[in-house]
């Protein structure tokens, strides 16, 4: 076994983790981040990039890298119900979308530039607190097995972990049924392009967002709660899209055809509720902390801003025993401060999408009252959007 130290130990290299180690760096910290898969990878999400993504791309100097890889500008929003009611709505801030391989390698190779020590791809699989430090073992590709010593954890790995179970979080047992799934598409495969708009189809206890993320492709991202129905996801997702004729007028029936062999990226049983930001001393930010719905919420903007908040929690204090009984305190104070209000806004919205008669109630007032969306934009978001 070979023994290592650290300061700080970030477990993920997601936009969480890279962003937490940008920012730490800046105050002179020894960081260690560990990332289990090799780079670039894909992973589950609709790639809509918000405004909150591009401050934090800019603050952290990493934006020119960005606009070099050619992200989609996009500026209005649509969603579409299964009886063809419509909601438009230009988003009156920046967003983009962009591939996760390509994001989430541009913010780690950043961070690599910034002189932190990245292992990739090797995974934590056990960290306890010892006194007042952290031992952690991580085990790398060739099947090594290291242990860090550090005086803090920082816990970007997610939304789902089997750390989570090690650490016996509050919420591992519970059980939500909801089920997302992602694939790319050529957009020469769809029957109509709408390259600057983010679409949202929404129907019975599912929704599935469409933004363009290259010259060529196409994100297709649905979440829907699978308690009754046992169908794999490929064919549950072209069921679903031959269920609803305005989604179907979208696909080609080439596209169809093509949904039954691509790469799709999937997770079961996701959990919006309440998760401690703090476990045995261990920081969670990220999806680690809490996951935003997606469809009323910006995950990556919110991970992203988890990991500056801790930051700006951290600027005035060294890791001394007595300054992280601080650091504990202030980042669960503010992190509830800042996120709490957009999260359950998030949630009961998505909680109306999902139901039929709440969802057909909601589009009935968005409709009359077409001001409220911007509104309701504003309260899942950070209060600089609009
Ligand atoms: C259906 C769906 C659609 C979404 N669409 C959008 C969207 O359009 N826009 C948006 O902004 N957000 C969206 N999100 C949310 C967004 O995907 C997440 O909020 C975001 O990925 C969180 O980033 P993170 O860094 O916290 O976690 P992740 O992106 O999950 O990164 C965690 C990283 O940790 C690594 N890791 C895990 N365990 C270990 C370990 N033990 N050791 C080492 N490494 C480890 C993983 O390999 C991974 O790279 C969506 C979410 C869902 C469920």
């Amino acid at each position: 076994m070979k023994n290592l130290e650290t300061e700080i130990l970030i477990i993920g290299g997601g936009p969480a983790g890279s962003t937490t180690a940008l920012y730490l760096s800046k105050l002179g910290f020894d960081i260690t981040l560990v990332e289990k898969k090799p780079f670039p990878r894909e992973t589950l999400c609709g790639e809509f990039l918000s405004k909150e993504v591009i401050d934090i791309l800019k603050d952290v100097k990493a934006f020119d890298e960005f606009i070099s890889q050619k992200p989609n500008k996009l500026n209005s929003f649509r969603a579409i119900d299964a009886s063809g009611k419509e909601l438009k709505s230009d988003l009156k801030f920046d967003a983009y979308a962009m591939k996760r391989s390509v994001f989430d390698s541009i913010l780690l190779e950043k961070a690599k530039s910034v002189n932190v020590h990245v292992a990739q791809p090797a995974e934590v699989i056990s960290t306890i607190k010892t006194g007042s430090e952290f031992d952690s073992i991580i085990e790398d590709s060739s099947g090594q097995i290291i242990n860090i010593k550090s005086k803090l954890v920082i816990a970007a790995y997610g939304k789902q972990n089997i750390l989570d179970k090690k650490l016996k979080r509050g919420f591992v047992n519970e059980k939500s049924y909801l089920n997302g799934v992602k694939f790319h598409l050529p957009v020469y495969l769809l029957e109509s392009s709408f390259s600057e708009e983010i679409r949202i189809y929404t129907g019975d206890e599912l929704y599935c967002g469409m933004n363009q993320v290259s010259d060529t492709d196409m994100t297709v991202c649905f979440l829907e709660n699978r308690k009754h129905s046992k169908i794999p996801s490929r064919e549950r997702l072209i069921e679903v899209i031959k269920s609803n004729s305005h989604f179907q007028s979208v696909f080609s029936n080439e596209a169809i055809e093509y949904i039954k062999t691509v790469n799709i990226y999937g997770t079961g049983n996701i959990y919006f509720g309440y998760r401690k930001v703090i476990e045995n001393g261990i920081i969670m930010v990220g999806d680690a902390a809490r996951v935003i719905s997606p469809l009323a919420g910006d995950g990556i903007g919110m991970a992203m801003e988890s990991s500056k908040l801790l930051y700006e929690v951290i600027k005035p204090y060294n890791l001394d025993t007595i300054h992280r009984d601080k650091i504990y305190l202030n980042y669960k104070k503010q992190y509830e401060n800042v996120f709490n209000k957009r999260l359950s806004t998030a949630k009961i919205i998505q909680g109306i999408i999902l139901n039929r008669k709440s969802r057909k109630l909601g589009f009935g007032i968005a409709k009359r009252y077409p001001s409220i969306i911007p509104y309701l934009i504003k309260f899942t978001r950070s209060t600089k959007t609009t």
